[in-house]
């Protein structure tokens, strides 16, 4: 159980992260959802019974205003999931240069960001950053170059900052989804090339549901996960089997 923990979720207004904000919210947590449109946020927050805050993670002034807010709102901040992101953006022949920029920008600048503006309360509470990368963070895979040089990257970084702040009480740790279905994969379901290659790479062969990161998300936020740091959990249907 998460009661009395507060958390910030960025990315929090729809798919995975508003999954995440439902299950600790239906665990007792206080939570701000973070995203950059106003209507889903706001509807969001009123469907769940949380706060919301309207920011663009790949901008540090901001991510840190939301971090001192809900501070000042709740009294502190136990748990940091670094969640949004943008989708794939092709081969490295297919891409514009600024695509590239943008989707480091969003995809780890904001991982790095939400984690470095949460870092001293969460000294101060003995608290988690769960980062989200993907199983393309720990293998290739087609037109992903940006998202998967971005996903690896935070696997990495969860590392190392694991590493460099285990003794100050604070954990850090990632989730690794496979294919998950929400907004960003809904305009890909249709293709019958990449469902077979879905398929193909999950032993399980289906797709998955926001509400299966979620348990894994409360897990890792919860004292059950006092010893748990630095890892990379795939939740993928077995896609990292092979
Ligand atoms: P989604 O349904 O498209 O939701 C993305 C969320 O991120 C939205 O709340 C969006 O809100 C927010 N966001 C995007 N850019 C932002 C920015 N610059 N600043 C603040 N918020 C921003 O995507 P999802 O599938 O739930 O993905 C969530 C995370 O899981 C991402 O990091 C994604 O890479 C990862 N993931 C997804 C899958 C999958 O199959 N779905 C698999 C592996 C990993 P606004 O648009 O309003 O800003």
């Amino acid at each position: 159980m998460l009661d009395g923990k507060t958390a910030v979720i960025t990315g929090g207004t729809k798919g995975i992260g508003k999954a995440i904000a439902r299950r600790y919210t239906e665990e007792g947590a206080n939570v701000v959802v973070v995203g950059r449109s106003e209507q889903p946020g706001q509807e969001t927050a009123a469907e769940l019974g949380c706060r919301y805050i309207q920011c663009d993670v790949s901008e540090y002034d901001a991510v840190a205003a939301v971090v001192d807010q809900t501070v000042a709102e709740y009294g502190g901040l136990d748990v940091m999931v670094n969640n949004a992101g943008i989708g794939p953006t092709g081969a490295l022949g297919e891409l514009e240069l600024a695509d590239w920029y943008q989707l480091m920008s969003v995809n780890l600048d904001g991982v790095m960001h939400g984690s470095h503006a949460a870092l001293p309360h969460l000294k101060d509470a003995q608290g988690a950053i769960i980062n989200v990368a993907s199983v393309l963070g720990l293998a290739g895979g087609p037109g992903s170059v940006a998202y998967a040089t971005a996903k690896g990257a935070i696997v990495n970084f969860t590392r190392a900052m694991a590493y460099d702040y285990a003794a100050e009480g604070i954990r850090v740790n990632c989730l690794c989804p496979g294919v998950i279905e929400t907004d960003m994969t809904d305009p890909i379901m249709g293709d019958d090339e990449f469902y077979d290659y879905v398929f193909h790479q999950t032993p399980m062969q289906r797709i998955g549901d926001p509400e299966e990161v979620a348990g894994p998300a409360a897990f890792l936020a919860s004292d059950d996960a006092s010893y748990v740091t630095g890892v990379n959990l795939p939740i993928d249907g077995g896609w990292t089997t092979h």
